[in-house]
């Protein structure tokens, strides 16, 4: 199949590590134009300087405050004359006692992974009605349908699912088609990393992290393991494909079976 990305210029958040890597990584490979975010410069850079015959474009942003989010998406549109696919993938998780989970890194987790995609959206929109054809697609979370404990996470991937659905029906009217990816768990730093949630899960468990982790995969996840990174990629780079340009408003679960309801 030809997804139609050759010279497509696609802005990625979160591309230094984990999903959003492998998410740039998969764009390289379709010929895309990369426009990569992150706090996390260094990461980026490497990224690029691994990515062969590619046009890649890397800035440190902070999504979370807006006049970075502008200056980039300006940035980008002044570089390449258009923005064509937006990946809103950027965020966290923190494991906490609900009743004593700190309202700010609430709020924190609210501006990283609900603000920031709307404000990138809004950015993006007025490239893509130019264009007359764009593409959204944002990394919520299983835990956006079925709870998983973690009180900020799961209520911000609730509403990452219904901003979708709302953008879906609005940009609709100029070809612009918006989806979100719903991950299980996934083989990246955001479990592994230390201190991340396979610490976390380990000191809730008693268990050493990597027990902990296969213990997790094998008693929640059908197929008894976590996914890889470019295993969410694929379905990312589809979903904001030419041949899937009709697909909109969709939460498509990449989870290997976890999610149990059949909506
Ligand atoms: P990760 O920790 O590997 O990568 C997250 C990236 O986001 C990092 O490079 C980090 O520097 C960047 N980032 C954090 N704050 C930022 C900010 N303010 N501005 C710009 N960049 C920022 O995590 P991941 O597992 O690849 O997660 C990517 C997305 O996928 C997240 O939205 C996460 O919630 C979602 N997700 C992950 C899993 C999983 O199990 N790993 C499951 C479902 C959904």
């Amino acid at each position: 199949m030809n997804l139609g990305l050759k010279n497509r210029v696609v802005i990625v958040t979160g591309a230094a590590s984990g999903i959003g890597k492998a998410v740039a990584q998969g764009y390289a490979k379709e010929k895309a134009i990369l426009a990569l975010a992150d706090i996390n410069l260094k990461g980026l850079q490497e990224l690029k300087k691994s990515l062969k015959d590619v046009e890649v474009y890397v800035e440190k942003v902070d999504v979370t405050d807006a006049k970075s989010c502008e200056t980039f998406v300006k940035n980008v549109a002044k570089k390449y004359g258009r923005i064509d696919i937006l990946i809103n993938n950027a965020g966290t998780a923190k494991m906490g006692d609900m009743a004593t989970f700190p309202e700010e890194t609430f709020r924190q987790h609210a501006e990283l992974m609900m603000y920031a995609p709307v404000r990138l959206t809004n950015l993006c929109i007025p490239y893509f009605k130019k264009n007359g054809w764009g593409s959204v697609v944002n990394t919520a979370s299983i835990f956006g349908k079925q709870p998983g404990g973690l009180i900020s996470y799961d209520t911000i991937k609730a509403a990452d699912i219904m901003i979708t659905k709302d953008y879906s029906s609005y940009c609709a009217a100029f070809n612009v088609n918006v989806n979100a990816v719903c991950p299980g768990p996934v083989d990246t730093p955001l479990w592994y990393a230390d201190g991340q949630l396979g610490d976390q899960l380990a000191g809730a468990t008693g268990m050493k992290k990597k027990e902990a982790i296969d213990w997790f995969a094998k008693t929640n996840i059908p197929m008894g393991r976590y996914a890889k990174p470019d295993e969410i990629a694929n379905a990312v780079i589809f979903l904001s494909s030419v041949p899937a340009h009709y697909i909109t408003g969709v939460a498509l679960n990449v989870d290997g079976g976890m999610v149990k309801s059949t909506i």
